[in-house]
């Protein structure tokens, strides 16, 4: 059979439309296969009565001119006919007793609001506000610049360079979850809500930092038409660069010829052929169905034996007939009484609507999303009971926002089971191995991007970047496509849309 292209490419989300970008831009002839009918991936989204049910994201880095990942968005095509919303408050806390944690994204807004909060934690507050003001500076694009297979001394003296001056800061603010400096306050209020501060606990506060300083820089904005806007204008430039997408079209097995990737078998037995095969989707899936697990090593079972975290969770998106845009648009309660979710208690539920963007939802009509964070292996036993644990969340949620439940046009339910069953990533992770303190040193050091004794077959996506984010896993489908020029002999080529 007549290879179908030079480069097959397993999954449109958003690694596998950058890497076919680029193929595309350094002259190979590239296809993407994707499962579903759609773009995007985790970052995609679906209409229903006029809402569109975004698949969550929150903000893009990279969205502010000039700024770390913006020429990447700009050679996706991400720009093109999209508009950004920056947002200047991250996020609320509330605490049972009525008090109210603001997550103010610019450092001495923030400093003065925690400060009248809990006036005994000056020491804390003022060290954290002044860490968000230096990393206001931190490029945190250098880190991926260029494959680190191919960095020269040169570029590693050059990346020592940009990194030292932030060495005290990174050293300090690295090894720390939120959790972990939240315990350190003195303040009964600060110590419970600090932790949700970023969603995630065990964010190392480095993480949360950043976040607060490319908000307040204006380098993290919310595309308007949600998550599946952005990918569609991705998806968009790859088809304008020549390149091909086949939806609906599931791979179930990676075809080997003398220990060479050659081609793909998908679901329905169709055969493709091509000189090099990438992997941007599930990486377990990939090394363990799609090449029935014969090219691995110790150190990719280690990788995947379960005891690195992940991060899920339980989201129950609703359309509902209120205007709640004049409410904040992202609180976490943090509850008094526990709710049983998946037949475990939570103490705490976030409620986002997205008033921000009113192209989400009819008018006069609100987009809410209830989510709480939540293991996979609480749910293979509860897999039959999302519809009941919503119904609960939504009880909850009534004192809240009074009127909520009558006001239901219609709704959507994820669990950790039926986000994998979607996308096919293991036990429905948001972001591959969740980045804690103690997995920053495997995002740093990266992970195996080829498989053990299997040649002309390539791994990208959040699984190869552990942490995952769209501007990262975008830069993993960039770097891999700059690898393969540079087998090739062939000098990396980018561009811009005309
Ligand atoms: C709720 C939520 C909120 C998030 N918020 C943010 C945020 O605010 N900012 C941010 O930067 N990041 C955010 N993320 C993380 C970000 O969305 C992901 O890290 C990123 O989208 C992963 O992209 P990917 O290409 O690596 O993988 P995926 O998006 O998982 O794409 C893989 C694709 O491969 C397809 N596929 C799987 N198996 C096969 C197969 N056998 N054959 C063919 N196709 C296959 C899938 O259908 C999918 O389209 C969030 C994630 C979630 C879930």
């Amino acid at each position: 059979m007549a290879p179908t292209a030079d480069i097959i490419i397993i999954g449109a989300g958003i690694s596998g439309l950058a890497a076919g970008c680029y193929a595309q831009m350094n002259g190979y002839r590239s296809i993407i296969f994707e499962a579903s009918d759609r773009p995007g991936g985790l970052c995609s989204g679906r209409s229903h009565q006029g809402y569109t049910f975004d698949g969550g994201i929150h903000y893009i880095f990279g969205t502010g001119e000039g700024q770390p990942f913006y020429e990447l968005w700009r050679e996706l095509g991400a720009f093109e006919g999209l508009e950004f919303v920056n947002q200047t408050e991250f996020m609320q806390i509330r605490g049972p007793q009525g008090n109210v944690l603001r997550v103010h994204s610019q450092p001495d807004q923030l400093e003065a609001h925690l400060l009248e909060l809990a006036p005994e934690d000056a020491k804390l507050i003022e060290g954290f506000c002044k860490g968000v003001r230096k990393f206001k500076e931190f490029d945190l694009s250098m880190l991926q610049q260029k494959p680190k297979s191919l960095m020269t001394a040169a570029d590693w003296a050059r990346l020592g360079k940009q990194v030292l001056p932030f060495m005290g800061v990174l050293g300090k603010w690295s090894q720390l979850s939120l959790r972990d400096l939240a315990g350190q306050a003195k303040n009964p209020f600060l110590r419970s809500a600090m932790p949700y501060m970023f969603a995630w606990p065990d964010v190392p506060v480095m993480v949360g930092m950043s976040l607060l300083a490319y908000l307040d820089n204006g380098n993290a904005g919310f595309p308007v038409g949600g998550a599946i806007a952005f990918a569609r204008a991705i998806e968009q430039r790859y088809l304008e660069l020549g390149g091909e997408i086949r939806y609906s079209a599931p791979v179930a097995q990676v075809l080997v010829e003398d220990d060479r990737a050659a081609g793909i078998r998908l679901d329905n037995q169709e055969e493709y052929r091509a000189d090099r095969m990438i992997s941007a989707c599930d990486g377990r899936r990939t090394i363990f169905d799609l090449l029935k697990g014969e090219y691995i090593n110790r150190r990719i079972e280690k990788l995947y034996d379960g005891h690195l975290p992940l991060h899920s969770q339980f989201q129950v998106l609703l359309g509902v007939d209120m205007d709640l845009s004049q409410q904040p648009p992202w609180v976490t309660h943090l509850l008094e009484e526990p709710v049983a979710i998946a037949g475990h208690p939570h103490s705490e539920i976030g409620v986002k609507h997205y008033g921000f963007d009113p192209s989400l939802a009819p008018p006069g009509k609100s987009l809410v999303s209830l989510m709480l964070t939540t293991h996979y292996r609480d749910w293979q036993s509860h897999d039959d009971t999302a519809s009941r644990d919503a119904e609960i969340l939504i009880d909850r949620m009534e004192a809240f926002y009074p009127g909520l439940r009558n006001a239901i046009e219609c709704m959507s339910i994820t669990t950790p089971l039926s986000l994998e069953r979607t996308t096919g990533n293991w036990q429905g992770a948001s972001s591959g191995w969740l980045l804690t303190k103690n997995t920053l040193p495997l995002m740093i050091k990266g992970v195996p991007k080829r498989l053990p004794g299997l040649e002309h077959f390539y791994m990208v996506s959040q699984w190869t970047e552990p942490g995952g984010s769209l501007p990262i896993v975008a830069l993993s489908g960039r770097n891999m496509i700059y690898e393969i020029c540079r087998e090739d002999g062939r000098a990396f080529a980018t561009a811009l849309p005309e």
